[in-house]
């Protein structure tokens, strides 16, 4: 007996052993990078942003408000305030707004890179609540305000500022560098990304990297890590709606059947909320793990080195957290339409739901559908693809050069950044250029915090005027790094 407790105590103590050294040899593997000194920025480059902020290039749900007038001043603005560009490099347009344009490099022998961002931006649902107007394009005590600051003419034109500031120093690059951006991102893309990536593929176009919105330097928002963190996004999730619908006999309220329409589909939504799909830790939440684990502390530090032990502890630790948190580990099922009934008094022989998931990578639509027939079982309930699917993204590699190039880039322009990899849970245009290249990365350079991570898509959208110039001393690295 003696000899048994010896035993498990000597086992219990090689355990413990083990984590140690997992967490004190799991050290920093951030990317050691010396900053770049600042280029001067002109308050010129300020003004035009402002300008083109003014320009209401909304993608409203219904087409039937497209507002054309507005997009051709948009084009307007292209041509006139970027001069060397407009003279320098070709532009091919797609649907008459949304532009490929090509800065041909000098060795034809490097891949292209692709820099995209997304000229609309999404309607303004409470008008009087903005501090300021939303298309004013307002520069006031340091800040920039308007729809589309951080999302996405920030991207637009940022890129295209430090390309024009870059002709003026008469750089010339090595490779070939597209600039890709849509006029309907935040309605599909389907008549800007999807053409313009539809005609780099069609035209045998392989890029080193793609760069897209998506990710962002984030102030404070993960538990536990001090300094700025940056994100870039190497995957993004797919999204898939079903419909649910029930049909039974109806009837007078007063005697009811004991289970009617709504009856069963209620049970059949709560059954999905109740069962979400299978957590898991996903390719890019590793990378995401690597990264970070190490600046963190101990008792964190020891979870991230120790993962395989620690999983069921940090997956609850996800899901518990937040929104995103949960939306980091899994598939999410978010009922977003539930309809029957037309009167108080007649119990409806139809009711009707549409559930919204959002998949992370290594799951498909197919496999939603699979899970929502299996967890509902009733066949009274017919379950049916919905709108638009899209699968997940597939995961792009985090030691690729393009990885690095951006990586590098970060460093040198914000001092001290820490960097990882991390998954997308939104949807980007991005998506469309799987063609294009493996190498897809999503970051915009930007400061997200607890104070303005609300006005992305929300109220008062803004960005101090710094920041704008440090997107702009971005971009220039980039392509300077890319050479
Ligand atoms: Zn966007």
């Amino acid at each position: 007996m003696k000899n048994v407790f010896k035993f498990l105590g000597l086992a219990l103590l090689l355990f413990v052993l083990f984590i140690l050294i997992k967490t004190f040899t799991f050290t920093s593997q951030q990317l050691q990078v010396e900053a770049v000194s600042k280029v001067d920025i002109s308050e010129a480059a300020i003004a035009r942003f402002s300008e083109a902020l003014r320009i209401k290039t909304i993608s409203h749900e219904d087409p039937a408000d497209f507002d054309s007038s507005a997009f051709e001043n948009f084009n307007a603005l292209l041509s006139a305030n970027y001069p060397l560009v407009s003279s320098t490099l070709d532009r091919k347009t797609f649907n008459r707004y949304s532009h490929l344009y090509t800065w041909h490099g000098t060795d034809e022998s490097l891949k292209p890179i692709v820099l995209m961002g997304h000229i609309d931006v999404v309607p303004i649902a409470s008008h009087d609540q903005w501090t300021n107007d939303p298309f004013s394009g307002a520069v006031k005590d340091g800040v920039i305000w308007g729809r589309g600051t951080i999302d996405d003419k920030f991207s637009v034109i940022g890129i295209l500022e430090s390309i024009e500031m870059l002709l003026a120093e008469n750089h010339q690059p090595e490779r070939t560098i597209y600039l890709a951006f849509g006029h309907d991102e935040e309605v599909g893309g389907e008549l800007g990304a999807v053409p313009i990536a539809k005609y780099l593929v069609d035209q045998g176009v392989e890029a080193e990297f793609v760069l897209d919105e998506g990710y962002a330097i984030t102030q404070k928002l993960v538990p536990g890590v001090d300094p700025d963190l940056a994100f870039i996004g190497v995957a993004e999730k797919g999204s898939t709606t079903i419909e649910l619908t029930v049909e039974l006999a109806g009837g007078h309220s007063s005697q009811p059947a004991p289970e009617t329409a709504i009856d069963i589909l209620a049970s059949g939504v709560a059954a999905l909320k109740e069962h979400p799909m299978e957590a898991t830790i996903s390719e890019a939440m590793h990378g995401f793990m690597d990264q970070v684990g190490p600046e963190l502390g101990f008792v964190n530090r020891m979870a991230f080195a120790n993962r395989n032990i620690f999983k069921p502890i940090i997956i609850s630790t996800y899901e518990s957290a937040s929104g995103a948190g949960n939306a980091l580990v899994r598939t999410t099922t978010a009922p977003t339409i539930f309809e029957a009934g037309i009167k108080e008094n007649v119990i409806p022989y139809k009711a009707r739901a549409v559930v919204n998931f959002r998949i992370i990578p290594g799951q498909t639509a197919d496999d939603v559908m699979n899970h929502v027939v299996s967890t509902i079982n009733d066949e009274r309930v017919q379950a049916e693809f919905y709108g638009f699917n899209t699968n997940p993204s597939p995961v792009s590699p985090m030691d690729s050069e393009g990885y690095n190039i951006i990586n590098k880039t970060l460093k040198q322009t914000f001092d001290g950044v820490l960097t990882a990899p991390n998954l997308v849970i939104a949807a980007t245009d991005s998506r469309h250029f799987t063609g294009v290249s493996q190498n897809i990365y999503r970051f915009v350079p930007y400061h997200i915090n607890e104070s303005n991570i609300q006005s992305f898509h929300g109220i008062d959208e803004r960005i101090p005027v710094e920041d704008y110039k440090d997107a702009i001393r971005f971009y220039r690295q980039l392509i300077l790094n890319s050479n």
